[in-house]
């Protein structure tokens, strides 16, 4: 099957010239895309869009028709609130896993350089590895960086365990939030305990109160936010470095015919930083030049890019939707992917031109992909066979399909926790200051995928600009960042698209309206940021101006991430609906019922300009509530009936 969209319909798939010139190229040729088959499974399967289907054991599948005359039980007398319960909470199980597990493949990189067995990976950042081990209890007197590493991954290792009675990094929560995790009883004790008991409470015949199911689905969420993400975003700091703020560029036009370009997809950075290094070495650069090569060039896609952009500045040449386009820009001489987002397609996209694509992690194989096994230990090793074999896939290009399509647009990144509070001067008041005078209203994290359901970037972008010029700063990880990164909005000049208190702010410091702080798992720097500012003030993170956002997501991470945010206090909207429709109960609960219980709920509004109004409206109402010079919400005008979807 070919791409076909008559005449240029293939523009209301993105709002990106690199996705159109791209998208035209496959209409022509009759190379497959993401958006064909989306087109070849419409009309999706109703039930599971509801989230009504259940295939948990094998007296089912199951459907189960609530707003129909169809059955209104599963073969076993489940009712459409438990199945929904149990599919939201193996979502939030998968996306929490998928976290955790990299964050374990990172703790055991720590441990490897603990046992002083990597041939490249040493202590980067010895006052994070200090820090982290007095939250751990290790001692550091007379200890090199060297054995602390090895202290401090064992004692982190019971992180994922069944010992602890409480994830040592959640107690950087208020303790207010913290005191209702506990009331509720959802502290997060062990990242393994709560996926496994997930898996176990949707058994058949487990916990069938969807109440109880959805309690505990918070608390696995809260494993992987204050748990497994945020060890795998601090752990990638002490190894690899905190990001600081940086230049650099986005779009497919990163991509540079002269040269030998190899795209880093996927989610962990440890390969992606050792293939930095092995790209700078002299005898493969000079193997380059003798393949007619001008030099070696790295872009980024996704979160693998978002981790080597935010640490070593390196161009980002898209984000999810894009892994397959930027396969047909025919200069592609490898995909190097490791794991999470990378389209089992991809391989069969390369089978077009002269691409090769190297899968790297034993637990990530693909279709059509050479394997090629990666191990920490000999990192380096590994990192220069495969920009090697990138140098001499470069003779096989084709010249007549180099296809560059656009000039990248400049973006600033990098911007961790601690780089922020250095450019504030070492600690959150000035910008406590800022949201108090009211120059800044309040901040919203924008996050999340992009899903070829909704038109690539758009929901990203349009719900960014409204937030920026009403005055809130927009912080940004994961594919939205690279949306709004190639939207133009992530460099200091954009401060002028910003509302006249936050422009003023931007301007004084140099820093863009949009901040982008990372990876997907990096959404916990937002978490410890929240928790600095509500620190700061002595009050609960529910208390403050914040919002998360997910306009365009897709991934099961998504879920996961979005259920912790708002577990953690930080009412959250969301751009695509997730399958929980067939539950009127359940609804009722994530966008009403959770505000008595963590003072945060979920909204579902897929239009970004209505998303702008609602969370416009919650900013000034928490605004009013800490007493701050507040904007009444209804002034904020958009009839009420227009609003939400829920
Ligand atoms: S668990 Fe119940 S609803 Fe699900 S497939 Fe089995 S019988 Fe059907
Ligand atoms: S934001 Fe979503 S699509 Fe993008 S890399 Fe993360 S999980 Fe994957």
């Amino acid at each position: 099957m070919s791409t076909k969209f008559s005449g240029n319909g293939y523009k209301k798939m993105s709002i990106n010239r690199d996705a159109w010139a791209m998208l035209e190229i496959a209409q022509r040729e009759g190379i497959e895309t993401v958006w064909d088959r989306l087109a070849a499974q419409e009309p999706q399967c109703g039930y599971c869009n509801l989230g009504t289907s259940c295939r948990n054991c094998a007296m089912g599948p199951c459907r189960v028709d609530p707003f129909g005359d169809g059955p209104q039980k599963g073969v076993c007398g489940a009712d459409a609130d438990i199945i929904v319960a149990r599919n939201l909470a193996r979502t939030i199980a998968a996306g929490a896993s998928a976290h955790s597990d990299h964050g374990r493949d990172i703790l055991e990189t720590l441990h490897i350089v603990g046992e002083g067995k990597s041939d490249v990976y040493q202590i980067s950042e010895p006052e994070k590895l200090h820090q982290l081990a007095e939250e751990y209890g290790v001692s550091i007197d007379g200890k090199s960086d060297q054995e602390l590493a090895a202290e401090l991954s064992w004692e982190m290792m019971e992180d994922y365990g069944m010992r602890r009675k409480k994830l040592p990094l959640a107690g950087r929560a208020p303790a207010a939030r913290q005191e209702i995790w506990e009331k509720t009883g959802v502290y997060p004790r062990g990242v393994d305990r709560e996926n496994v008991e997930t898996l176990h409470r949707t058994h058949m015949g487990v916990d069938n109160d969807w109440v109880n199911i959805l309690l505990h689905a918070v608390r696995n969420s809260l494993s992987d936010g204050w748990g497994g993400s945020m060890i795998a975003t601090e752990l990638s700091d002490v190894l690899f470095g905190i990001p600081k703020p940086n230049s650099s560029s986005v779009n497919l036009g990163v991509l540079k015919a002269d040269q030998v370009n190899i795209i880093l997809h996927g989610h962990n950075p440890m390969l992606s930083e050792v293939i930095v290094a092995a790209s700078q070495d002299e005898e493969i650069l000079a193997l380059a030049k003798e393949k007619g090569a001008q030099g070696i060039n790295l872009a980024g896609l996704c979160c693998t890019g978002n981790e080597v952009l935010m640490r070593k500045g390196i161009p980002m040449a898209g984000n999810h939707l894009m892994q397959e386009l930027c396969i047909m820009t025919g200069a592609v001489e490898l995909m190097l992917v490791d794991y999470q987002c990378i389209m089992p397609s991809v391989g069969e996209t390369a089978k077009c031109f002269h691409t090769k694509v190297i899968s790297t992690f034993d637990k990530a194989k693909f279709p059509n992909a050479e394997h090629i096994s990666f191990d920490p230990a000999r990192g380096l090793e590994i990192g220069k066979q495969i920009v090697r074999t990138a140098v001499e896939n470069y003779e096989n290009r084709v010249p007549e399909k180099i296809r560059i399509p656009v000039e990248p647009v400049p973006m600033m990144a990098g911007f961790s926790v601690e780089a922020i509070l250095g450019a504030l001067g070492g600690t959150p008041q000035p910008l406590i200051d800022a949201i108090v005078d009211g120059s800044i209203r309040g901040a919203v994290g924008v996050v999340g995928c992009s899903n070829p359901k909704i038109k690539q970037d758009l929901g990203h972008t349009e719900l960014t600009k409204q937030l920026i010029a009403n005055d809130i700063l927009v912080v940004v990880t994961g594919c939205a960042a690279v949306a709004d990164g190639k939207a133009g909005l992530m460099v200091p000049e954009a401060a002028d698209l910003a509302g006249p208190g936050l422009s003023a702010v931007c301007k004084a410091l140099g820093i863009p309206p949009v901040l982008h702080m990372g990876s997907c798992v990096d959404n916990t720097r937002i978490l410890v940021l929240a928790a600095a500012l509500a620190n700061t003030l002595g009050v609960d993170i529910s208390a403050l101006p914040l919002a998360g956002a997910a306009p365009e997501w897709y991934s099961e991470k998504a879920v996961a991430i979005g259920t912790y945010v708002v577990g953690s206090g930080i009412y959250t909207v969301l751009g695509t609906a997730p399958p929980v429709f067939g539950s009127p109960n359940i609804v009722n609960l994530l966008t009403e019922g959770l505000q008595d219980v963590f003072g945060a709920t979920f909204a579902v509004e897929p239009d970004p300009n209505r998303a702008a109004v609602l969370i416009r409206r919650h900013i000034e109402r928490k605004r009013a509530g800490l007493n701050l010079p507040a904007i009444s919400p209804d002034s904020i005008a958009m009839p009420e009936a227009e609003l939400t979807l829920v």
